[in-house]
């Protein structure tokens, strides 16, 4: 999934700045199992809107049916959680010993007792 943050976007800006309260946000569960984030409404105080990266409870998405600030502070959030995961390492492949070949010093000119 790619989301776009437009710097000319208000509501982009908007998600940055919920994006940065990420810390406050409450983990919810729904009936079903999902996993939503209450997300503290900015217009209402003590309200919290439902969010996932899909959906969410605030005028804006109920109406217009488009991601709303919410939704893309969401995705921002689950996108960054992701990146912070440690990886599994893969086993890098034992390196090929390189065999050189010893140098071969042929003693021309030995000096012979005899
Ligand atoms: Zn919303």
């Amino acid at each position: 999934m790619v989301t776009v943050v437009d710097t000319t976007d208000p509501r982009s800006l908007k998600a940055l700045a919920i994006l940065e309260t990420a810390h406050g946000w409450l983990k919810c569960r729904t009936k079903d199992g999902g996993k939503r984030f209450g997300i503290p409404s900015q217009s209402e105080a003590n309200k919290y809107h439902l969010v996932d990266c899909q959906s969410c409870t605030c005028q804006d998405f109920t109406r217009r049916g488009l991601a709303c600030k919410h939704i893309l502070a969401c995705r921002l959030y689950c996108a960054r959680a992701k990146a912070q995961q440690p990886r599994p390492r893969h086993e890098t492949a034992p390196l090929a010993h390189q065999s050189r070949v010893g140098r071969m010093f042929h003693g021309d000119g030995q000096d012979q007792d005899q």
